[in-house]
């Protein structure tokens, strides 16, 4: 048993994609424990909302593990309180286990359910849900709470290694490898797309570059510090505007990117479009109203980060050249002419 646990935490460490890890977890718990099924579940959705579960990875003998794709449809998603048992286990932060009756389950599928906390500082809040033939003993649950108290700790060290200090959100530096996966959607670990998209070469994934108006007359008018703040605000904006599955990135300095999933052009201009309002009308202490002008543009089967960021970020300076506090497409502006699709400019605005 201590020669498998160990194993399994060296596979479990050896993982580096966040979305890999709640898969590797729950695989390599139903091996230790020869249990029927294993289920890391995490509660999604805004704090002051009702949250729901997504199951991260679900682990069952003899099957494949599988996992709930990250832009679930929240609707479809169970609701937090529809799993007591989970809620209990969350709350008390300690293990939480009950018998079904036979006429609910027959034993073969596992009438005893065990729900252990993941103790996680960064990161959702989940469980992990043992489904097993017979109870689980203190002695057989002993290594599974040593291999979650390791699982926490390395999950808050991978989390904070990707997330910017000052606003949480993702780093540049995890930009390339979550983009990688967007452009290529066959890879392995690939997130899949429509098929009637893929004909068009396009992933259905639209990249967002979103940059403050003026900001440097912020830092200059009320200093660093309160700058900062615009900074933090803007970026506790963002989370509330855009869904749990877009990925919300600070690039260093004011700018910011998204990398926002599904949906058409006018739909991803309409998401942006909703952003650049409520900061508009957003008052922000002391400083009061601050704007940001956004480009976006579709990502395209193959296309790298550099090249999908650099025509976003030539949208952002057309933006800036028609007057700040707008939102502007890249194919928009190849529709009308202002660009090529290669990006260089045909219009009569002076670019770079
Ligand atoms: P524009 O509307 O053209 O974007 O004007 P701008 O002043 O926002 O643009 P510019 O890129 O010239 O200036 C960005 C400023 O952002 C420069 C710097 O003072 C400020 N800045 C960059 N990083 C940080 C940071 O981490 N904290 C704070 N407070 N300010 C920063
Ligand atoms: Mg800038
Ligand atoms: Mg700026």
């Amino acid at each position: 048993m201590a020669d498998d646990a160990i194993s399994h935490l060296a596979s479990l460490t050896a993982q580096r994609d966040r979305e890999l890890l709640d898969v590797s977890l729950a695989q390599g718990v139903l091996e230790l424990l020869g249990a029927v099924s294993v289920g890391v579940y995490r509660l999604v959705g805004p704090e002051e909302e009702a949250r729901h579960w997504l199951c991260s990875g679900l682990a069952r003998r003899g099957q494949l593990t599988v996992s709930d794709p990250v832009w679930a449809d929240m609707d479809a998603l169970p609701s937090e309180d529809h799993f007591p048992l989970r809620q209990q286990a969350l709350g008390n932060r300690a293990i939480a286990q009950t018998e079904l009756p036979g006429s609910a389950c027959p034993e073969a599928e596992g009438r005893f359910v065990c729900v252990l906390p993941l103790l996680v500082e960064i990161g959702s809040p989940g469980v992990l849900e043992v489904r097993s033939e017979r109870t689980l003993t203190p002695a057989a649950l002993r290594p599974i709470q040593t291999l979650l108290r390791v699982f926490a700790n390395f999950q808050s060290l991978l989390e904070s290694s990707q997330r910017d200090a000052l606003t949480g959100l993702l780093n540049r530096q995890t930009f390339d490898a979550t983009f990688l996966r967007a452009s290529m959607p066959s890879e392995r670990g690939g997130l899949p797309v429509e098929p009637e998209r893929r004909v068009g070469g396009t992933t259905g994934y639209w990249l967002g570059v979103i940059d403050i108006d003026h900001f440097k007359k912020v830092n200059d008018g009320y200093g660093h510090l309160i700058g900062d703040e615009v900074l933090v605000l803007l970026a506790r904006i963002m989370r509330q505007t855009f869904r749990h599955s877009d990925r919300l990135y600070r690039f260093g300095g004011e700018e910011f990117v998204v990398l926002l999933r599904g949906g058409t052009e006018a739909d991803a201009f309409g998401a942006f479009e909703r952003f650049r309002e409520l900061v508009e009308g957003y008052a922000f202490p002391q400083v009061g109203r601050v704007t940001v002008s956004i480009g976006f543009t579709e990502v395209q089967l193959q296309d790298t980060p550099n090249a999908a960021f650099s025509r976003a970020d030539q949208s952002v300076y057309l933006a800036k050249h028609q007057g700040r506090n707008r939102v502007v497409g890249f194919e928009s502006l190849v529709r009308s002419g202002l660009l090529t699709d290669n990006g260089q400019h045909i219009g009569d605005v002076e670019l770079f």
